[in-house]
């Protein structure tokens, strides 16, 4: 089969069942590898989404600028659906992301704004959007996907992702885990799941020096992507049954054991979901499932600890 240019490649990626992290006694545990997705991240589907959907709302037409404030991967999927669909596109991050994702915006073609990280990422990432809201304002041509607040996010993992997961398992799914960036990726999946499984287990993850949702303090981390500061408005709060925390460390080291144990090549929030599924794998015990996402590869990470040894 011939596609007829990348976008058309987007998603189908595997579901893989981990054979030597999980307990004794515990769950299955199956994992959707989105490292292997075009672009190298979950992100992908939903800028193409994002971007299909205004297309055919008449929002973008020939001409229009792109401006996104991101942490990073969201980032990288713009720049490249802006490059191959020929819009402009400036990405607006904080200079606390990795240099990786910074160079692969750059690498699609885009420009890169950065704005400065003091240490408090929830207010960086506040300032990238007034700095993308401002760019609007000032220019009629611009677009502002906004992740944080566009339901086609959430319509990404709804409509497909979670469909995928669903044509992949021919078994029942006790337990779905995943940790929040913009909240698409739980709200999306989540609703479809519990739509299908209405008595499974869902579990939001969060790093412990942002677990905003459990009321914790604020401070920085180094699972990237997930734990921005704030509450998403597109984070739908009643979908998960429980929060989870995970440390940096833990994160780190099983995202690590991913890559020594199950030779998969996952980035830090990979090691966040998978520590939670374990955990509830753990919980559940055996004869269930437990299904999680890795939203990017570890190939985006060098120059992070995640390749410290
Ligand atoms: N992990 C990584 C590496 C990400 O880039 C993102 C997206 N910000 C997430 C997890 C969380 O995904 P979502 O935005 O759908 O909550």
């Amino acid at each position: 089969m011939i596609y007829n240019n990348v976008l058309e490649a987007i998603g189908h990626t595997p579901m893989i069942k981990l054979n030597k992290m999980n307990k004794k006694g515990s769950a299955d545990v199956l994992v959707k590898f989105e490292g292997l997705n075009v672009g190298g991240s979950i992100k992908t589907r939903t800028a193409y989404n994002m971007i299909r959907h205004a297309e055919k709302e008449g929002k973008i037409h020939e001409g229009t600028v792109i401006v996104e404030p991101t942490s990073g991967n969201q980032g990288i999927g713009l720049a490249l659906v802006g490059a191959v669909k020929g819009y402009k596109t400036i990405i607006i991050m904080p200079d606390s992301v990795s240099e990786e994702r910074r160079k692969l915006v750059n690498h699609y073609g885009a420009e890169v704004v950065l704005i400065h990280d003091d240490g408090d990422i929830g207010k960086c990432i506040q300032e990238c959007l007034d700095t993308a809201l401002r760019m609007a304002e000032e220019n009629e041509n611009v677009f502002v996907p906004q992740q944080f607040s566009n339901i086609n996010n959430i319509g990404a993992h709804k409509y497909h992702t979670a469909l995928e997961i669903l044509e992949q398992t021919s078994v029942r799914i006790d337990g779905f885990c995943s940790g929040i960036g913009t909240g698409g990726t739980i709200t999306g999946i989540g609703e479809t799941l519990k739509a299908q499984y209405p008595d499974m287990v869902i579990w939001a993850v969060e790093p412990e020096n942002a677990a905003i949702l459990a009321g914790g303090n604020i401070g920085t981390h180094l699972q990237m992507g997930i734990g921005d500061g704030i509450i998403p408005d597109i984070l739908n709060q009643n979908i998960y049954d429980d929060i989870y925390i995970v440390t940096d460390e833990e994160a780190i080291q099983t995202a690590k054991d991913l890559a020594s144990k199950e030779g998969i090549m996952c980035g830090i929030s990979s090691g966040t979901n998978v520590a939670a599924a374990l955990k509830l794998a753990e919980k559940l015990g055996e004869g269930k499932t437990v299904v999680t996402i890795l939203p990017d590869t570890a190939e985006r990470y060098f120059s992070t600890p995640l390749f410290e040894e």
